[in-house]
C-alpha cells in the first residue's frame, strides 16, 4: 500500500461486532478473561488498548517501521526513550532540539546520572568530535524547532551504527509523509501526535517506532509500569486526523513556500529561515532527504521591540505555542517555547529576539500575507 492509502486504512478493520467503518473508542480499563490465562490478547487499559493500538500500528507503517509505542504527549514519549539508557551514559543531541527536550535533558534526566551535550548536528565533524567512551545515543530533530535547521540523516545513523549508539530522529516537524527516518537507518522515531499527525490542535500525544526488537519490548515495558499512556478517545481523535496527513503535508508545503518567499522579499524582515529557500544553508540536502520544506518558518524582525509588536498586530495568524495545526499559529520562541534555555545558549542556537515562528496553517494563503503584511506595515 502507498502512503496515503495507510494513512487511511493501516491498522483499522471494519469492527467485527457491528460493521462499523470507523474504529470504535474502547472506554475501558479492564477486560474479560475466559479462564484463567486466556484472553482476547487485552487484559488491562494501562497495558494495552484497541483503540490504541490501531493508532501505533497504523503511524509504524506510515514510518514503515514494525513497532509503534503510543504516550500520553510528545514529552512522555521522549522521556521513555531517555529511560533506555543508564547512569553516567552520555547523550549527543541537535543543539536546538524543542524546549521542552532540553529541559527534561538538563532539569530531570542529568539528577540520575545521565549526560546531555547539544551539538550543532548539521556539521557531522562536530558530532564525530562530541562521541566520547560513554557516548551511547545521538538525538537529532530535523528540521530544527525553530530555526529550521536540516541534519543529515543518513550519515547520522551510518556514524551511529558505527561507534554502536542508539540514533533517535525527533521527525515531529516532517511527519513521515516528508521524511522517513527509519528507511536513512535511525533505530528511533518520535513523534508529538499533538502537532501534524494529529493536525487539528484538539489533543495532545507522543508516539514512537522502531523496527528494533530489544528496544520495543523495553518501551513496551515503559508504557505499563510508569503508565503515560495515550488516552482511547485521543487515540481515536488521532486516528481521524491521519486519515488527511498527505492532503494537509501538500497544502502546509506549498503554502509555507509562497509564505517564505514573500517574507523574504519584505526590507523589515532581517532574515528568513526555511529549508526551501535556496539560500538556506541545508537547502540541497532538504530537497535530497524531504518530499516538501514543510509548513514551518521562522524569520527575524531584528529585536525584542519590533517582534512584540509584531505579534500585537496580527489578527488572523493567532499568537500561540504549538503547531502542525488546520490554522495558522504565530509564536515568540525566545520567550514562549524556548524560554527554558538560557539567554547566552539561545543565541548561540539562533533564537534570537526578534525570531518569529509561524505555523502555516490551511487558510487562503493570501489571506495569511494579507494578515502578515499588514502587521508589518
Ligand atoms: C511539541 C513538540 C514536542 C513535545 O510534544 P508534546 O506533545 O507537546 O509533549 C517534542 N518535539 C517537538 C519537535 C515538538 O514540536
Amino acid at each position: 500500500m502507498r502512503f496515503s492509502t495507510k494513512a487511511i486504512h493501516a491498522g483499522q478493520q471494519p469492527d467485527p461486532l457491528a460493521g462499523a467503518v470507523m474504529m470504535p473508542v474502547y472506554l475501558t480499563s479492564t477486560y474479560v478473561q475466559e479462564e484463567l490465562g486466556k484472553n482476547k490478547g487485552y487484559v488491562y487499559g494501562r497495558v494495552s488498548n484497541p483503540t490504541r493500538t490501531a493508532l501505533e500500528q497504523n503511524i509504524a507503517a506510515l514510518e514503515n517501521g514494525k513497532h509503534g509505542m503510543a504516550f500520553g504527549s510528545g514529552m512522555a514519549a521522549i522521556d521513555a526513550i531517555f529511560r533506555l539508557l543508564k547512569p553516567g551514559d552520555h547523550v549527543i543531541l541537535s543543539h536546538n532540539v524543542y524546549g521542552g527536550t532540553y529541559r527534561i535533558g538538563k532539569m530531570v534526566w542529568e539528577d540520575f546520572g545521565l549526560q546531555f551535550e547539544f551539538v550543532n548536528t548539521t556539521n557531522l565533524t562536530l558530532v564525530k568530535k562530541s562521541i566520547r567512551k560513554s557516548t551511547k545515543m545521538i538525538f537529532v530533530e530535523t528540521p530544527t524547532n525553530p530555526t529550521m535547521e536540516v541534519s543529515d540523516l543518513s550519515a547520522i545513523a551510518s556514524l551511529a551504527k558505527k561507534h554502536r549508539l542508539i540514533s533517535v530522529c525527533d521527525n515531529t516537524f516532517a511527519t513521515p509523509y516528508l521524511q522517513r527516518p527509519l528507511e536513512h537507518g535511525i533505530d528511533v522515531v518520535v513523534h508529538s501526535l499533538t502537532k501534524y499527525l494529529n493536525g487539528h490542535s484538539d489533543m495532545l500525544g507522543g508516539l514512537i517506532v522502531t523496527n528494533n526488537a530489544k528496544i520495543s519490548e523495553r518501551l513496551r515495558f515503559f508504557q505499563k509500569s510508569t503508565g503515560g499512556i495515550l488516552s482511547p478517545f485521543d487515540a481515536w481523535l488521532c486516528l481521524r486526523g491521519v486519515k488527511t496527513l498527505a492532503i494537509r503535508m501538500e497544502k502546509h508545503g506549498e503554502s509555507a513556500l509562497h509564505i517564505a518567499k514573500w517574507l523574504s522579499t519584505q526590507n523589515k524582515i532581517k532574515k528568513v529561515n526555511y529549508p526551501g529557500l535556496p539560500s538556506h544553508p541545508q537547502h540541497k540536502l532538504a530537497k535530497r532527504q524531504m518530499k516538501n520544506f514543510g509548513g514551518m518558518i521562522a524569520f527575524d524582525l531584528g529585536s525584542l521591540a519590533d517582534a512584540k509588536k509584531f505579534l500585537k498586530r496580527v489578527k488572523l495568524c493567532a499568537l500561540a505555542e504549538s503547531l502542525g495545526g488546520v490554522e495558522t499559529l504565530i509564536s515568540h520562541p525566545a520567550t514562549m517555547t524556548h524560554a527554558s534555555i538560557p539567554y547566552a545558549q539561545r543565541q548561540k542556537i539562533g533564537v534570537t529576539d526578534g525570531l518569529v515562528r509561524i505555523s502555516v496553517g490551511l487558510e487562503d494563503v493570501d489571506d495569511i500575507i494579507d494578515d502578515l503584511a499588514r502587521a508589518l506595515r
